[in-house]
């Protein structure tokens, strides 16, 4: 066992705080990591406040961890100690179902195991995520970092550019595409520069107005008020796909209008309350087509680093001591993030 170190909610309303904890070390498989930075993500405050229901305390959150390779197991092919690594959502899954078979791990049939609040395969322990100083993680969920000079901007590629990229490419986004994304979060600005970088024409939906000026920056061509309905009708039926983001419950129809024919809205955000259920005949009258999706698979996860390092890609990051995370999901709470917050897991001390 390795004795680690990292931040735990040691229940739903306590504050985040040091926690000490042992690791398996690696097997024939494993690669040991050391973390150097972990991105913020709005699922590890929902999971560390139990909104989703289920935590198990303590739970050491965060899955967007890049860092470098200490150690590997006797069998590993693919990496070697002092190669810049990722880690995102998932560690293990069951690699035998028809959906690892086609390399997508996120939708095993048989459960993928997260990267925290998991229960390991393997080991039988409780997966503890990258708010610490080290991971021990199978080689076939490690990714490689292209591009290893503005690591800490990478972290965040590791969820939120995964979980946008997938989408985007499934409902096969290009130029020629109108593209909606609601939300400039963590999320949504990866989807915005994302969708950019694919061609398409990008039209940001915020609740947000400080927000604009940003997102113009980041690749979208137009930005429109979400409140404001004026703003909302001059763009009825005219999406070919929206990817909506937000992490709140929140009315779908006045999205829903604005796809055209054929057009799809593609959940990720996953609020603490369900969305209310949009009006049937807004999707019958146009066959329009209201989908989710999750993360993204390995092999997909490794094309999207390889995408984002070929276009500059990377997030636009807060860097924050680990002993500013309350205060930074008090800030997500609130929209007032530019936009993920990434911690340097080097101010983390005994
Ligand atoms: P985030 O950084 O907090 O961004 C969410 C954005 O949603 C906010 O910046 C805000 O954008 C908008 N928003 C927040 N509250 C709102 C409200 N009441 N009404 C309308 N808009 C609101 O969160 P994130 O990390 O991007 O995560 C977003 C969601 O995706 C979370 O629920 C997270 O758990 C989920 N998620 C899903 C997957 C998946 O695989 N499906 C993966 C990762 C995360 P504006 O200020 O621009 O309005
Ligand atoms: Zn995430």
């Amino acid at each position: 066992m390795i004795e680690s170190l990292g931040y735990a909610a040691q229940s739903a309303d306590a504050p985040l705080g040091p926690f000490k904890f042992q690791r398996h070390a690696p097997d024939e498989h494993g690669v040991q990591i050391a973390i150097a930075y972990c991105g913020v993500c709005h699922s590890d405050l929902h999971t560390a406040r139990n909104e989703w229901k289920g935590t198990r305390y303590p739970v050491v959150p965060g899955h967007e961890i890049v860092g470098h390779v200490t150690a590997v197991g006797s069998a590993v092919t693919r990496f070697k100690v002092g190669q810049a690594v990722g880690v995102g959502c998932m560690v293990e899954s069951c690699q035998e179902c028809g959906s690892c078979a086609d390399g997508l791990e996120q939708y095993c049939e048989n459960g993928f195991v997260g990267t925290y609040n998991g229960t390991s395969r393997k080991t039988g322990a409780t997966t503890m995520g990258g708010y610490s100083n080290l991971i021990v993680v199978d080689e076939a969920f490690v990714l490689s970092i292209p591009d290893s000079s503005q690591l800490a901007a990478v972290a965040p590629l590791l969820c939120a550019g995964i979980t946008t990229y997938s989408p985007l490419r499934e409902w096969k986004v290009g130029p020629g595409h109108k593209v909606g994304i609601v939300g400039l979060g963590g999320l949504g600005h990866m989807g915005v520069k994302i969708a950019h970088a694919m061609g398409a024409q990008v039209v940001l939906f915020t609740t947000s107005p400080g927000k604009a000026d940003d997102a113009r920056r980041l690749g979208a061509d137009q930005v429109v008020i979400s409140k404001d309905p004026e703003q909302m009708a001059r763009h009825r039926n005219s999406f070919d796909f929206i990817l909506n983001t937000v992490a709140a419950s929140h009315p779908l129809d006045p999205f829903v209008e604005l796809l055209k024919r054929d057009g799809t809205m593609t959940l990720v955000g996953v609020p603490e309350v369900n969305h209310p259920s949009p009006q049937v005949g807004n999707l019958i009258f146009k066959r329009r087509r209201l989908a989710g999706s999750l993360i993204g698979g390995i092999k997909e996860t490794q094309e999207m680093l390889d995408f984002c390092a070929e276009h500059g890609i990377v997030s636009d990051i807060e860097l924050i001591a680990i002993d500013q995370i309350n205060h930074a999901y008090e800030r997500m709470l609130k929209s007032d993030v530019k936009y993920r917050f990434v911690i340097d897991i080097g101010t983390l001390r005994d």
